[in-house]
């Protein structure tokens, strides 16, 4: 502890300390503050009580010549700024520039207009959840999606749960606890964050039985495998990268015929499971879960919010019987889905089912748009912004790459264009603080020396905000 100055300096502290107005003070002087009003009084007091133990901080941190300690007016305004700067809520809209079209930490896929409205639905009103209303008897919360999924995938049953990691889970534990499952080496993965396949395993009580080799792993490797503890054949689509040159994998056919042959069921985690072939739009291929599902794999497992572009969700769709099995399971009951989930990915999947999910669909409307649209908005962003501005900050439309996502075609870059922002005296870093501060919030992407704002994941209807937030730096 420091130890306080003899004399004018120490008193001088003390003094300044004790002058510093009380709580009370603050908060009447806070309660003619128009900003404030409303306000939930707890988070008014918290903060006037921080920004007090701020001031304090500061007179004991300037030593022996405090200068003079904010009075309750001072303090106030402080609190003010504070407060209106969070706003009243934490979670809310942001500007997306980064050209991530599934960026996790910015909540992955947006809703089509149909899904929100089909939301809100039943948020606003009692829905017909678990009843069959027509004999007013319980029905099944996963009826909605049954049909719909039924006759997307081509698969006879299906189940919704809470995310795909949750649907992986639920699947070991329900048919592999104290079993062996047999992956390839070549697909141990890791998704970000706490997801890794040999976790997950542990904790379903499954026994993870690796074979083959990183980059390579053949049938025989497989085979060998098999013993009488076999509960599982577990295939995982390596979403998230690519394993090139010298490798070789089995295929999803041939773990089928085996499978059957020895009477094991075979599950394939697919991640990024997209119901269209996208090809026609560019795209490698990746193998789509109706291409799965016909290949005779047993279950397969794909999550709702990335390429397919619905609500976060875990699909596995599959075997009537082993369906069934995981529907059964206690575990189920605590990764149920929730009637917005249900209400959304219906109206998704309703969309794929019509023929209007390119259109509507938000995460495949981002990522099949030609380049000369993207061109044109980052052109019509560049209009609304004046000129005076564009030269002090450098902007200029360029072409660059933007990628997918979500772990999802990570070796693909789709061309597109951005807004480039960036001088020596309004370097790029200071521009990315300044759009991040802004409301609402502007993310872009940091490359070399320039922030670059992609035109692909901006919505037509946030240019105004995003120019007006651009001009204003
Ligand atoms: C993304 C992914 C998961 C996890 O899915 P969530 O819906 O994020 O829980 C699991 N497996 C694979 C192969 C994935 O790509």
């Amino acid at each position: 502890m420091p130890r306080e100055g003899r004399g004018t300096g120490g008193a001088g502290l003390q003094a300044a300390l004790r002058s510093l107005p009380s709580v009370d003070a603050i908060l009447i002087w806070l309660e003619s503050e128009p900003a404030i009003r409303g306000m939930p009084r707890r988070r008014v007091t918290e903060a006037v009580r921080e920004t007090l133990a701020q001031e304090r901080r500061r007179l004991l941190g300037a030593g022996e010549r405090p200068s003079a300690p904010a009075d309750a007016l001072g303090i106030g305004r402080r609190v003010v700024a504070q407060l209106t700067r969070a706003g009243a809520f934490s979670l809310g809209p942001v500007i997306n520039a980064t050209g991530v079209v599934l960026h996790t930490n910015l909540g992955r896929a947006l809703l089509s207009p149909l899904a929100q409205e089909r939301l809100l639905r039943v948020a606003a009103a009692y829905c017909n959840l678990e009843m069959d209303i027509a004999t007013k008897e319980r029905g099944s919360r996963y009826s909605h999606v049954a049909g719909l999924l039924r006759r997307l995938t081509g698969a006879e049953a299906s189940l919704v749960v809470n995310n795909n990691a949750s649907a992986v889970l639920l699947v070991l534990e329900s048919l592999a606890r104290g079993k062996d499952v047999i992956v390839s080496r070549g697909e141990l993965i890791e998704i970000g964050g706490e997801f890794r396949i040999p976790d997950i395993m542990r904790r379903s009580g499954a026994v993870l039985r690796e074979v083959g080799t990183t980059n390579r792993t053949h049938l025989k490797d497989y085979v060998s495998a098999i013993g009488p503890e076999t509960g599982l054949i577990l295939k995982v689509h390596t979403s998230n990268y690519r394993v090139v040159g010298f490798t070789a994998a089995v295929s999803s056919r041939e773990l089928v015929e085996l499978g059957r042959a020895r009477g094991i069921p075979v599950m394939e985690d697919l991640g990024s499971g997209c119901l269209v072939d996208l090809r026609p739009y560019g795209f490698p291929h990746e193998p789509t879960v109706p291409e799965v599902v016909a290949s005779g794999v047993d279950l397969v497992s794909f999550s709702g919010d990335k390429l397919l572009g619905g609500p976060q969700a875990g699909i596995v769709v599959g075997r009537a019987d082993l369906i069934e099995r995981l529907a059964q399971n206690p575990v189920n009951r605590a990764l149920r889905i929730d009637k917005f989930t249900i209400a959304a990915l219906e109206a998704t999947l309703y969309a794929y089912e019509a023929g209007t999910a390119l259109e509507t669909i938000p995460t495949l409307r981002m990522l099949t748009e030609p380049l000369a649209g993207i061109r044109r908005r980052a052109r019509g962003l560049l209009r609304r912004i004046p000129a005076e501005v564009q030269r002090a900050l450098g902007a200029r439309v360029v072409e660059a790459h933007s990628q997918v996502g979500g772990g999802a075609l990570p070796t693909l870059d789709l061309p597109t264009a951005a807004l480039a922002l960036g001088t020596a005296s309004r370097p790029a870093q200071s521009l990315d603080e300044g759009l991040r501060a802004a409301r609402p919030p502007v993310l872009g992407r940091l490359l070399d020396d320039r922030l670059l704002l992609d035109c692909r994941t901006v919505l037509p209807g946030d240019i105004p905000a995003l120019a007006h937030a651009v001009s204003s730096l």
